[in-house]
């Protein structure tokens, strides 16, 4: 038999180890979590080197630690990525990787379609630096019209947060690159198992790793990966910024990503069978599932993502907000509760959690009806799943 080496491995092997081998070592099965805020030197010869940029030798935390740079490493694996950075949330990797990248007098473009935070950083945060963001819809129709000689950066999402709606990852890729643009994508919804957008093309790929990578409903986390150089641009900004990731979390997070693979897998086939069942349902006006025929970026997906179409859908209950609030206060195993991607089934009003900063025109312009349920499919069994979907609609 071949020995496998590391670049034989599949993802789910690589989830499960890092990749250095531990076979003939007496050493632990886990990663140990390094619970300290800073590091001892040999002597001040070790600490000038470290001054002068020479020595690998850890510091302090914020800005680097054993059981994060373990974490790093699979996460660079999972996504095809030279390097990976872990952050203190999702939103400490978007904000970090877009300040490393923009300066004041900067534009971006970016989908509309994206989560609340992320188009309130756009829409309210960056401006007061200066620096202006244009919003597109998925199709990134219009993009080469307004690039411009400021335009620095082309930010997108897909899935999008909450409707599902696709960006065609290799078409914005090739745009980013045609007009010299940094592009980014938040992959939370895809998680690495289903797409990876740096096989594409992308410069950087950003998680909330709360979602599908932690998966366990337990940790506030994030993740940026890409080149070496982009992401030690990204770990300098956060660095500056303070969005560092606690060991406790990378070790849960480490945890998480040894079943990242089995959870997205079944999530992706009870969701699929979830939204088949609604979309057949009199009380559902519409469901918003990738991995339906009627999806409008139904083939799309089928080309970008691959082993599933994620866990998590969305529908619009007839009879809107009140239709919609009557189902979420009826449910009895779905759990009314912001955040996804844990094993535990939830629901959301949108217009309540995610996105309830956003005005009634920005809402119908990224598609988010108040009417609109968001589902993140658990670990549950399936059949119970559906009998408690059709009982709170009965
Ligand atoms: C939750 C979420 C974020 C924000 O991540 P935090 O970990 O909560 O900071 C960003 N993008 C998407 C798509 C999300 O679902």
């Amino acid at each position: 038999m071949a020995k496998q080496t590391a670049s034989t491995w599949s993802d789910a092997t690589r989830a499960v180890h890092s990749g250095e081998p531990r076979h003939g070592l007496n050493v632990p099965v886990t990663t140990p979590v390094v619970r300290t805020s800073n590091f001892n030197f040999a002597d001040t010869a070790e600490l000038k080197r470290f001054a002068e940029g020479k020595s690998s030798a850890y510091l302090y935390t914020r800005y680097g630690n054993p059981t994060l740079a373990a974490a790093e490493a699979k996460l660079a694996d999972l996504e095809h990525a030279e390097a990976a950075l872990v952050t203190a949330s999702g939103t400490a990797a978007i904000s970090s990787a877009l300040l490393a990248a923009l300066e004041s007098g900067d534009e971006v473009i970016a989908t509309r379609q994206i989560y609340g935070g992320s188009f309130n950083f756009f829409r309210d945060t960056l401006p007061r630096f200066g620096i202006r963001t244009h919003f597109v819809e998925t199709s990134l129709e219009g993009v080469d019209r307004l690039v411009n000689e400021k335009t620095r950066v082309l930010y997108v999402e897909s899935p999008a947060n909450p409707t599902l709606q696709l960006v065609d990852l290799k078409k914005a890729a090739g745009l980013a690159h045609k007009h010299k643009l940094i592009s980014m994508v938040d992959s939370t919804f895809g998680s690495p198992v289903l797409q990876k957008p740096l096989d594409v093309g992308f410069d950087l790929v950003l998680h909330s790793a709360t979602k599908y990578l932690a998966g366990h409903s337990d940790i506030v986390a994030g993740v940026v990966a890409g080149s070496r150089a982009r992401v030690a641009r990204v770990r300098e900004m956060m660095i500056c910024l303070g969005g560092s990731m606690d060991p406790d979390a990378g070790y849960l997070l480490i945890r998480g990503l040894k079943t990242l693979e089995l959870r997205v897998h079944r999530q992706s086939s009870t969701a699929l069978e979830l939204a088949r069942f609604l979309e057949h349902h009199p009380k559902i006006a519409r469901v918003h599932y990738p991995g339906l025929a009627s999806h409008p970026d139904h083939r799309l997906a089928r080309r970008q993502m691959s082993g599933g179409f994620g866990g998590m859908l969305a529908f619009d209950v007839k009879g809107g907000l009140p239709g919609a609030r009557r189902f979420c206060d009826r449910v009895r195993i779905f759990l009314l509760a912001a955040s996804l991607g844990g094993v535990e089934s939830l629901i959301v009003l949108p217009i309540y959690t995610s996105h309830h900063r956003m005005g009634t025109a920005e809402l119908e312009a990224a598609g988010i009806s108040p009417g609109m349920v968001r589902m993140s499919v658990g670990l549950e069994d399936a059949h119970d799943l559906i009998a408690d979907v059709r009982q709170a609609l009965s």
